[in-house]
């Protein structure tokens, strides 16, 4: 007993000692956009969570940025797999190959770093797939692994104060999900999360424009549109611009002018169902954490909450005040940064 007792303590030691040459390393794990944060450098990897697979040797071909630009350039035994897309892992062998690809990318393949790892994962996935995350990040070699939810490292990266006993509330929209928590003393009280977010406000658009128009867009257009003329509220100046696409009757290249107001009107549906999941989740929370909210606001995070007017359109269907948080599209991955310089007070396991 003595014997394995050392021989164990001997083996943390080890542990640690392999840990302290490495960095810690941050990672959002998001359906449309990973991030990787390394310790002392920062933000050094951000592509899209894609993956170019030939189907029918299940081959991983590209990953991220290469990926995407592969998609509808490709004969058609190729596809991009997006694993994470309804913020589930849909299909695991594609995201270890994602993840390791990220990992070893970010850290210059410097083949003595096994770093430390925290993956920011959406909070409604299931235990198994929690330690499929875990295990994909240690078989990519990190010396050790754990996950956090999204919305909590959402909140640290935004700078509330989640450790207090003060209810903070954290709306997180990305392309497939969006996630509304209220945390306090550093545990997630009320939860909701939803499947519609920025890639469903595409496809809202791809459809108006097909009834409305009778034009024919891809949803990489629709996005475009979306970023640059998208809004959730009346604009002070509301704008035009000239879109193209295939017409529906003639299937020939036509252009068409859309405006800010059609955009909005497109989008309306997409909008008013996270509106609603918000005020349900301001209803499930306990009284207090409730007036700590409506006192101090609810924050955005997540690249939807850059589309314009969204903050407007959010206080003024809850009667909150609503800020968004300095730089939405990478709040989880400094959030996962930061938890990771407090667990350096405590060893983590492996
Ligand atoms: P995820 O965390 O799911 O990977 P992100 O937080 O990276 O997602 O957000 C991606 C979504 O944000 C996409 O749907 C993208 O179109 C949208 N988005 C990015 N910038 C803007 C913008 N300026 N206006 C509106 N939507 C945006
Ligand atoms: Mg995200």
């Amino acid at each position: 007993m003595m014997f394995t007792d050392r021989i164990r303590r001997w083996g943390q030691n080890l542990g640690r000692l392999v840990g302290s040459l490495s960095r810690n390393m941050g990672i959002d794990l998001g359906t449309a956009n990973t991030l990787v944060h390394v310790e002392d450098r920062g933000i050094m990897l951000r592509e899209p969570s894609v993956v170019a697979v030939d189907t029918v040797t299940r081959r991983v071909l590209a990953v991220g940025e290469d990926a995407k630009r592969m998609v509808g350039r490709t004969p058609n035994r190729i596809a991009a797999v997006r694993p994470l897309r309804d913020g589930v892992i849909a299909d695991f062998d594609v995201t270890q190959a994602l993840l390791r690809s990220f990992i070893e990318k970010a850290h210059l393949r410097r083949f003595w770093e096994h770093p430390r790892v925290v993956i920011g994962v959406p909070s409604g996935i299931t235990e198994v797939e929690r330690r499929a995350v875990e295990e994909a990040a240690r078989q990519a070699g990190a010396w050790a692994a754990t996950v956090i939810d999204e919305p909590m490292a959402a909140a640290i990266g935004a700078g509330l104060p989640v450790g207090e006993p003060i209810g903070s509330m954290i709306v997180d929209i990305g392309g497939g999900t969006t996630e509304v928590a209220v945390i306090s003393l550093g545990g997630i009280c009320t939860e909701r999360s939803i499947r519609v977010a920025g890639e469903e406000m595409d496809e809202a658009i791809v459809a108006y424009v097909r009834h409305e128009l009778k034009l024919y867009i891809g949803e990489r257009t629709a996005e475009e549109i979306k970023i640059k003329i998208g809004s959730a509220f009346p604009l002070p100046e509301e704008q035009q611009i000239v879109i193209r696409g295939k017409d529906l009757v003639s299937g020939l290249p036509r252009s068409m002018p859309l405006t800010s107001q059609q955009v909005r009107e497109a989008i309306r549906e997409p909008l008013g169902v996270i509106v609603e999941l918000i005020k349900e989740t301001l209803d499930e929370t306990p009284p207090e954490l409730a007036a700590d909210v409506m006192n101090r606001g609810i924050v955005l995070a997540g690249g939807v909450a850059l589309l314009r007017g969204l903050d407007q359109l959010i206080s003024a269907e809850t009667d909150v005040p609503v800020y968004v948080a300095d730089d939405p599209l990478t709040a989880v991955v400094i959030g996962t940064a930061r938890y990771l310089e407090e667990l350096d007070s405590f060893p983590m396991t492996r």
